[in-house]
């Protein structure tokens, strides 16, 4: 199978191999075969839903080499559903496929220090935050920053893990120590009012296509549910819209980027960049019922080179997850007038675990 060259089109019939076997590898697939396109899941042994809407699966670590070249002969670009993959396996692949988005992108998405460098480089504007590799950094930083503050480590964090609130100068070496004394990033506490967050897809040729951003509500760290519209002004969304199109620009971003905002309502109104997702995002589930095109399907097309579709909304939705046993109420939750149902097929209900979404519609103006 030869590789395409970088700005062709990959005609139906082609294949995606995707790192990772989880929903949103799933929901890619699905989006895929739509188009024509078939997908290759690439992940260690385990529970992995996208496997079975798929047309191969590769089981292996991804530190295998001779796994990832053989996976690699069997596709025509690849692409991956989570932001820690390894940068040898990224390299490995990109010496045989297209690798979208690339690594660049994930260069500068898993680590939070080298993320809000470069958005601050950008004009983009984030918590304050100071590099912290000894104990001695962290209490330098609390003084220059200030109390609270959040130490995350730079890495590897997710849905609040690696992250630990700092009150005051006794907590210091506690804190440190909560973060497995890894290198690690301290943010100033940004006392928003909500949290946003904007799903942006760019193509192949340039162009980029916008959702409107909605309204996350967290739970446990997890997120729980997304409201769009978000209940912000139209300027403030044209902000948040401007500032994704300034990031993937910079990047040279091919594919889907979820951007992660705190706003604050004083002011007029400020948007802050919390964190980069290079990658389809839980936040824009909610796009699978209420647009034509929806995320999964806009990042395949980015990456398969083909035309964006329009991200134009014509429903309100309410995204809510269904975590752990939430699961269980299917058969309500798919009688529900004006409800739509995804369910990830996981063979095992834990608590917290992401087993599916509902995304309610509700009239636009309604
Ligand atoms: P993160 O892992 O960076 O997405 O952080 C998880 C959650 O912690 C966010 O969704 C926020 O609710 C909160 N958080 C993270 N960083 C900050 C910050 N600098 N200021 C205030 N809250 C934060």
């Amino acid at each position: 199978m030869s590789a395409p060259s970088s700005k062709s089109a990959l005609p139906p019939g082609g294949t995606i191999g995707i790192l990772g076997g989880g929903q949103l590898g799933r929901m890619l697939a699905l989006a895929a075969a739509r188009l024509g396109l078939k997908c290759h899941i690439y992940a260690p042994e385990g529970d992995t839903p996208a496997a079975q809407v798929s047309d191969a699966i590769t089981y292996a670590e991804y530190d295998d080499t001779s796994a990832l070249e053989l996976f690699a002969r069997s596709i025509d670009v690849v692409t991956y559903e989570f932001e820690n993959v390894p940068r040898d396996a990224a390299e490995t692949l990109a010496r045989h496929v297209p690798v979208r988005p690339s690594a660049r992108a994930l260069e500068v998405c898993q680590d939070r220090v080298v993320e809000k460098t470069f958005l601050n480089d950008a004009g983009i504007r984030t918590a304050r935050f100071a590099a912290v590799a000894t104990l001695q950094d962290l209490e330098t930083a609390a003084a220059r920053i200030g109390l609270p503050a959040i130490l995350k480590t730079r890495r590897f964090g997710y849905d609040g893990k690696g992250q630990t609130q700092l009150h005051g100068d006794s907590g210091i070496a506690d804190a440190r120590r909560s973060v497995g004394e890894a290198p690690a990033i301290l943010e100033a506490l940004v006392p928003f009012d909500a949290e946003l967050s904007i799903i942006i897809a760019r193509g192949l040729d340039g162009t980029t296509a916008c959702y409107d951003p909605a309204r996350n509500v967290h739970e446990n760290h997890i997120l729980a549910r997304s409201e769009v519209p978000a209940g912000i002004s139209d300027a403030l969304a044209a902000d948040a819209r401007a500032i994704a199109e300034n990031i993937v620009n910079r990047l040279d971003y091919v594919g889907v980027m979820g951007v992660e905002l705190f706003f604050i309502g004083a002011n007029g109104g400020e948007l802050y960049v919390n964190e980069l997702a290079p990658r389809v995002h839980n936040s824009g589930h909610w796009t699978m019922d209420a647009c034509g095109v929806d995320q999964f399907e806009q990042h395949i097309r980015a990456v398969a080179g083909w035309p964006l579709g329009s991200p134009e909304r014509h429903h309100n939705a309410v995204m809510q997850n269904l975590l752990g046993s939430d699961i269980d109420a299917w058969q309500k939750l798919a009688s529900e007038p004006g409800t739509a149902i995804h369910l990830y097929g996981k063979g095992e209900t834990r608590l917290g675990r992401k087993m599916g979404h509902v995304n309610r519609l509700s009239p636009l103006g309604g």
